[in-house]
């Protein structure tokens, strides 16, 4: 697996964070600028850059990132939530170590 990338943001939340729940190769944190009364930020230790590039985790690991993603919105008390990943500049994202965002807490159905 490469390892992290000295320039990267969340390279460094994943080692120094102070993490809600941490296990398996995977993170949630609090983001620093919540959208909603519950929004959490799941980090994949590996590096890969964007969603596009999902293909570079083996099968096995992409499928413990989304059972990372429910179980940490469930043990955060959410039956309803959105989840949203932001791909490239023009997909809203700005750090480019593939995020997961779990929002809740709030109605989420009232706008997209
Ligand atoms: P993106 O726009 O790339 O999808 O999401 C990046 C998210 O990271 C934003 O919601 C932003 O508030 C959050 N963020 C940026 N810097 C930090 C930080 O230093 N700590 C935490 N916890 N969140 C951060
Ligand atoms: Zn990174």
């Amino acid at each position: 697996m490469p390892g992290p990338r000295e320039d990267c943001l969340f390279c460094k939340l994943v080692r120094e964070a102070e993490a809600v729940r941490r296990a398996d190769g995977f993170v949630a944190i609090a983001d620093i600028n919540p959208q909603a009364p519950v929004h959490l930020l799941v980090l994949p230790e590996r590096h890969v850059d964007t969603f596009r590039d999902v293909a570079e985790f083996p099968p096995d690991e992409a499928q413990r990132m989304l059972a990372f993603v429910a179980e940490t919105a469930a043990e955060s008390g959410l039956t309803d939530y959105r989840v949203i990943v932001n791909v490239g500049p023009g997909g809203g994202q700005t750090v480019f170590h593939l995020h997961w965002h779990i929002l809740g807490g709030r109605p989420m159905g009232e706008t997209l």
